[in-house]
């Protein structure tokens, strides 16, 4: 379904999107990427608590990759994957630091 609604509007290739297609799946994508991103945090605070007392483990290394990987359906355009991977790590670090808050203050 996601594919045919691009296709509607553009043919440029999939795995390499046009400017105007690329920034529509950020808004299109964009808020799902940063809510997938929020449970992701949400979802290691609760199997790993302790890893609340240092910094949000979200940002580089395997942890970017995994991030990349929860959205990795959104797009074949790896560019985009990447864009909204950033989403992903940013609401998952906001998140991590709220919950640190709450359980650290
Ligand atoms: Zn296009």
């Amino acid at each position: 379904m996601l594919q045919l609604m691009s296709t509607i509007v553009c043919d440029c290739p999939r795995d390499e999107k046009c400017k105007t297609c690329f920034a529509q799946a950020i808004m299109w994508f964009g808020g799902m990427a940063r809510e997938r991103g929020v449970r992701w945090a949400e979802s290691v605070a609760r199997r790993q608590p302790r890893h609340l007392a240092q910094p949000s483990p979200h940002n580089e290394g395997r942890p970017a990759e995994l991030a990349r990987a929860k959205v990795a359906d959104l797009s074949e355009d790896p560019r985009i994957v990447e864009r909204l991977a950033a989403n992903v790590a940013e609401a998952a670090e906001r998140r991590w630091r709220q919950l640190q808050g709450v359980l650290h203050p």
